[in-house]
C-alpha cells in the first residue's frame, strides 16, 4: 500500500501542533489610555494604543493557558473568545497580574471543578490573602474555586505544555518568566542573572518587558530590552508591558530593528 509508505518525518511534521500565542493585555499596571490622561498615546485613535494589563494566552491545540489574571481578565477572556482553560500561570503578586482572579469562577461554573492555578509560595500567599473568602472553611455560595499547584525553579507541565521559569529581578522581587519549548515570556524584569538567561538561549521567540524610554527602577526600559533582545538573538523579539510614557505605537515601531515589535492587544502569534 502506497500509502503506507510516505515518510513518518513529514507525517510528524504535518500533525505536530503550533504554539499559538495571543497577546491579551500589554500595558503597564495603570493600562492605556490612563485614567484622566491627556497625552498623545493617551488620546490616540490607534486600537494598537490601547493596552489592557499585560497577560498572554497560550495555546497548542490542547491545552489552554493564560499567563497572569490583571483587573483586565474577564474582558480579556471575552475578547479572545477563550471557551475552556487548563490552568492559570502566575508571573509574580502584583495586583496587575493577579487582581481579576475572581472571574475564573466562569470556567468553575462551566467545568464544574476548580480550576488550576501554578503559583510561588510568594504568589500563593497573596492569592489567599486577597481572595481569603475562597479558603474559608465555610464558603459563600458561588466564590472561586481555586486548586492552589506550587512552582518553583523547576520544570512543570500543564497538559502538554511543558514549561521551565526563569527566574527574573523585578527590583527586589522574585517574578517568574517562563520557556514553552521555542517560545519564552519575562514580563516584570529590571535583571536576569547569567545561568537563568541559559535557559532561554535559543528560543525562537523571546518577549521581554519594556516600560518606556527613562530609567525605572524595576523594568526594563527600551534600550535595555533592545539590547538584551540583541544579545539573546530571537527570530522574533516583541515588548509588552508598556506604559504611555514610551510613546505611540506607530513612533516606537519605526525605531526598532527589524526582528523586534511592540507588542499590542490581541497580537496573535504562531511560533
Ligand atoms: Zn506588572
Ligand atoms: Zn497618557
Ligand atoms: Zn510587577
Amino acid at each position: 500500500m502506497p500509502l503506507l509508505k510516505a515518510p513518518v518525518t513529514d507525517l510528524i511534521s504535518t500533525t505536530k501542533s503550533l504554539l499559538k500565542v495571543t497577546f491579551l493585555g500589554t500595558g503597564t499596571s495603570q493600562g492605556v489610555p490612563v485614567i484622566a490622561c491627556s497625552c498623545d498615546t493617551c488620546i490616540s485613535a490607534d486600537p494598537r494604543d490601547k493596552r489592557l494589563r499585560t497577560s498572554v494566552l497560550i495555546e497548542d491545540g490542547t491545552t489552554t493557558v493564560v499567563i497572569d489574571s490583571g483587573p483586565d481578565f474577564r474582558q480579556q477572556m471575552l475578547r479572545a473568545g477563550v471557551k475552556k482553560l487548563d490552568g492559570l500561570v502566575f508571573t509574580h503578586e502584583h495586583k496587575d497580574h493577579l487582581a481579576g482572579l475572581d472571574d475564573v469562577r466562569a470556567f468553575n461554573f462551566q467545568v464544574g471543578k476548580a480550576i488550576d492555578l501554578y503559583a510561588s509560595d510568594a504568589v500563593q500567599q497573596a492569592i489567599r490573602r486577597e481572595f481569603h473568602y475562597a479558603f474559608e472553611s465555610v464558603r459563600y455560595p458561588g466564590v472561586p474555586e481555586l486548586n492552589l499547584i506550587t512552582i518553583d525553579s523547576r520544570p512543570f507541565r500543564v497538559g502538554t505544555l511543558e514549561f521551565t521559569p526563569i527566574r527574573v529581578k523585578h527590583y527586589l522581587m522574585d517574578v517568574f518568566g517562563f520557556r514553552i519549548g521555542p517560545f519564552t515570556y519575562i514580563t516584570d524584569a529590571k535583571s536576569i542573572a547569567q545561568d537563568e538567561l541559559q535557559k532561554v538561549r535559543g528560543s525562537r521567540c523571546i518577549v521581554l518587558n519594556a516600560l518606556r524610554r527613562e530609567p525605572h527602577i524595576s523594568h526594563f526600559t527600551l534600550e535595555e530590552a533592545i539590547g538584551l533582545m540583541n544579545d539573546l538573538c530571537p527570530e522574533n523579539g516583541y515588548l509588552t508591558h508598556l506604559s504611555h510614557q514610551m510613546g505611540l505605537h506607530s513612533q516606537v515601531s519605526s525605531e526598532l530593528p527589524s526582528n523586534i515589535q511592540i507588542a499590542y492587544d490581541g497580537l496573535t502569534i504562531e511560533i
